[in-house]
């Protein structure tokens, strides 16, 4: 009837840039879909414990931000971030060796923007860095993309294996990525030793040190351990801020994730590099949220939760390592975190656990397959949990499910 020629379909893949065949779709933002559904029980994402948000808290500062600060709390605002919050967080984190000062921090949109603008001011092709093996799968998202090349680095229960590292300073890797405290996906901390080695080693090699640190104040055991960013200060106290450290951290894990607020301390000529990448990006944090949590650590909101936060996750990393030792085969062995959110199960070698998760999946348990957190194909064997979005009981029931899976050869382990 009619003779209207239909237009040709937009062929976006002869538009799309080349360096998207490098943005490659993450199997665990996959897999979030799924578990975001109420009757899963969820060991995959990194997640806090949203029942836990004080929410009337949050209410009462809002408005106070708004009484007090009004139409400015609605406005643009700069895109180092909110004067006020950078001046905290350089005295939160400034010590007597470690005088921080307004312009050493930028606050972004979480760490993660964090650590997406570094890829941008300091990878190119031929570049390269070494990484925790196995790492934050995001951060490898975030970096792929500028050509570097990941070089990956041995773990052990005491973390980075820096003398390992050392063969690979002959190809000179301009940064070490690493997360020191409960590193995601392991859930293990870098031993003191460790990190001052790691600090002379880069001082050696002009090597940058990218520390990541959303997790360091959910400890539940042992003794706080100096960041490196502490560790590489000058000797003579008084001196200006000067670090090969790079330090990004996030108010998502203590205060809450869906605020988006982080934070990167560093020397000036980095934080300018990075003001300039994040204007192009998205030229300034929300200052709405800005203001909310600057209200919120002004009025001690941290000093009321963070304690909170430890007993109820150091309780159910409890749960879980109890519930691991009571329902998994002896054959398998697990890391046991003094804090953080993950801990990381190893089965025997020749065991898949994405197998395992296709059979867990049916059973409504889901965990994150540990294959996904390595760069050489590693780690069919391994699986990460998060223990800190599930109560104690669905944490020994869903471990109890898994359990009985690997026992019944799913794995064909007993
Ligand atoms: N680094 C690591 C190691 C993480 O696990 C996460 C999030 N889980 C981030 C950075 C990013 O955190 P955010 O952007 O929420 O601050």
């Amino acid at each position: 009837m009619s003779n209207m020629k239909t237009e040709p379909e937009m062929d976006w893949s002869q538009l799309f840039a080349s360096r998207t065949a490098l943005m490659t779709p993450s199997a665990l933002r996959e897999l979030l879909k799924v578990t975001s559904r109420a009757e899963v029980i969820s060991f995959a994402g990194g997640l806090p414990a949203a029942e836990l948000f004080p929410v009337p808290r949050f209410k009462s500062a809002l408005a106070a931000v708004l009484d007090q600060h009004g139409g400015k709390s609605l406005q643009y605002s700069i895109t180092e971030g909110l004067p006020e919050l950078r001046d905290w967080i350089a005295l939160r984190f400034s010590t007597p060796r470690l005088r921080i000062a307004h312009e050493n921090v930028l606050i972004t949109s979480g760490a993660q923007q964090a650590l997406s603008l570094l890829g941008r001011i300091l990878f190119e092709k031929g570049d390269r860095v070494i990484v925790e093996n196995p790492t934050y799968l995001a951060l490898l998202s975030a970096w792929r993309p500028t050509g570097v090349e990941f070089m990956p680095a041995l773990c052990d229960a005491r973390g980075l294996r820096v003398e390992k590292c050392r063969p690979l300073m002959k190809r000179k890797p301009k940064a070490i990525y690493c997360v020191p405290n409960f590193q995601n996906p392991l859930g293990a901390t870098m031993s003191l030793p460790r990190r001052k080695k790691l600090a002379a080693l880069a001082r050696a090699h002009s090597m940058a040190i990218i520390e990541d640190n959303p997790y360091g104040e959910l400890r539940y055991s042992g003794r706080a351990l100096p960041n490196l960013l502490e560790l590489d200060a000058p000797e003579r106290p008084g001196s200006d801020f000067s670090s090969r450290v790079i330090y990004a951290g996030t108010f998502s894990k203590v205060l809450a994730p869906g605020l988006r607020v982080g934070w990167v301390i560093a020397s000036k000529p980095v934080i300018e590099k990075l003001a300039l990448a994040k204007q192009a990006a998205d030229l300034q944090t929300s200052t709405l949220n800005q203001y909310l949590a600057l209200e919120l650590v002004r009025q001690g909101f941290l000093e009321d939760f963070i304690p909170v936060l430890r007993r109820h996750y150091g309780q159910r990393r409890d749960a879980m390592l109890e519930a691991l030792d009571r329902y998994f085969p002896k054959s398998a062995r697990w890391t046991k975190p003094d804090g953080g959110v993950f801990l990381w199960v190893t089965l025997p070698p020749g065991a898949d656990s994405g197998h395992l998760l296709e059979a867990a999946l049916n059973e409504g348990v889901a965990f994150v397959p540990g294959g996904e957190f390595h760069l050489n194909g590693e780690g069919k064997n391994t699986m990460r949990l998060n223990f800190s979005n599930m109560p104690p009981a669905r944490i020994e029931e869903g471990i109890k499910k898994l359990g009985g899976l690997l026992r019944r050869g799913v794995n064909s382990i007993s």
